[in-house]
């Protein structure tokens, strides 16, 4: 059987080189793709001149400033960089009938049986890279490797514009003096309960007793643990339809008000519910975010007994259920507003409307609105 060799390639800084791409003037300084910098918006992108200052993902855009003040500080244009990423995605396509694409700016490319000779699949990989400079004008750093986990793995390791490489059977020695928290699914509380534990790499947890693991994780405890030891069968999903939907806001100034709160969650919802009308779609799961001034995000997610986007019916409140499991005490500073509020404004507003003419009503405007990063999202839509 012909060696597997799966291909992850991740774009570097994606949105900043963008704008890098078509204002050269920018080339070597250091450029912040996010939010407004004089409100709360957080950073999406920055390029490299700007990330050795201390500049990261998702950090606050003031925060951002602070530390990089001479940086220039950009909104994004969602247009331009679609366009980039469909030219991306192009490329993959016309070398690998398989491809997968995982965000904007991520895809995997089966390349098994590409190369002529057994081996890495080299040419595969200088295509990529030569075309995607020639065509796109951006970089963008490879994972090689038997499966998806450890080439995705690969090609996080040593941004930007790099290839790494993990061979046939070298899996488990590659991911070994790993940090547990480069595998998929190792979020900080996982961490924390297996640094307890005293398993801080990856190679650690791959010699952890399957019973611990089933404590620590549950169900995906025996995955993990394959995983861990380089395994992974899984196939690629070439198109794969978007499994959720959902908006967010973050709002320019905190609110404490109730009411204003459960206006804008029901914006949120109205424009998610007409989003999955247009396409024909429903969903079972509504889910929650919240997000504080102090930047801790909570989540609170509901199956719904029908679908909640069929019109002329409304969705079974999810009021109890999110009320119960929500902290009861509101965020330190958040004036009061709890979710277990903004839960009640989603029943309350009968999510999502039962009408498909209902007009939106708009969201407060900034002036009287929340700090806080709030959404909706409805899962697992089902035609
Ligand atoms: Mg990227």
């Amino acid at each position: 059987m012909a060696e597997r060799w799966i291909i992850h390639a991740d774009l570097d800084a994606f949105f900043a080189n963008a704008e890098v791409l078509r204002r050269p003037e920018l080339r070597g300084r250091p450029v912040v793709v996010g939010g407004d910098p004089d409100g709360r918006g957080v950073v999406s992108s920055a390029t490299y001149e700007a990330r050795a200052r201390g500049v990261r993902s998702a950090m606050p855009v003031a925060h951002a400033r602070r530390l990089c003040p001479d940086a220039v500080f950009l909104r994004g244009d969602f247009a331009h960089y679609g366009e980039l990423s469909r030219r991306f995605r192009a490329i993959l396509r016309d070398l690998s009938p398989t491809v997968e694409v995982a965000s904007i700016d991520e895809a995997y490319l089966d390349a098994t049986g590409l190369a002529r000779e057994p081996g890495p699949p080299t040419a595969v990989v200088e295509t990529i890279k030569a075309r995607l400079r020639a065509e796109v004008g951006l970089t963008a750093s490879l994972g090689v490797a038997p499966n998806k986990t450890l080439a995705k793995i690969a090609s996080d390791l040593r941004k930007p514009d790099v290839v790494v490489l993990v061979g046939q059977g070298g899996g488990a020695a590659f991911l070994a003096p790993l940090p547990v928290g480069r595998l998929a699914g190792v979020g900080p509380k996982a961490r924390a309960r297996l640094a307890a534990l005293g398993i801080r790499r990856i190679g650690e947890l791959a010699a952890a007793p399957p019973v611990l693991l089933r404590e620590v994780f549950g169900e995906r405890g025996p995955a993990l643990a394959l995983r861990a030891r380089g395994i992974d069968d899984r196939p690629l999903e070439p198109d794969t339809p978007a499994k959720s939907r959902g908006h967010e806001r973050t709002f320019a100034r905190d609110i404490g008000d109730l009411t204003a709160l459960r206006r804008a969650l029901r914006d949120l919802s109205e424009r998610t519910a007409a989003e999955l009308r247009r396409g024909g779609l429903g969903g079972r799961i509504v889910a929650l975010k919240l997000r504080d001034s102090d930047f801790r995000t909570i989540g609170r997610q509901r199956a719904c007994a029908a679908r909640p986007t069929t019109p002329g019916r409304s969705s079974p409140p999810p009021r109890r259920c999110c009320a119960r499991r929500w902290p009861r005490r509101a965020p330190p500073g958040s004036g009061g507003a709890s979710a277990c509020s903004a839960c009640g404004s989603v029943a309350s507003a009968r999510w999502p409307a039962s009408s498909t003419s209902s007009t939106p009503p708009r969201c407060a405007t900034s002036a009287s609105t929340a700090r806080s990063t709030s959404s909706t999202r409805a899962s697992a839509p089902a035609r």
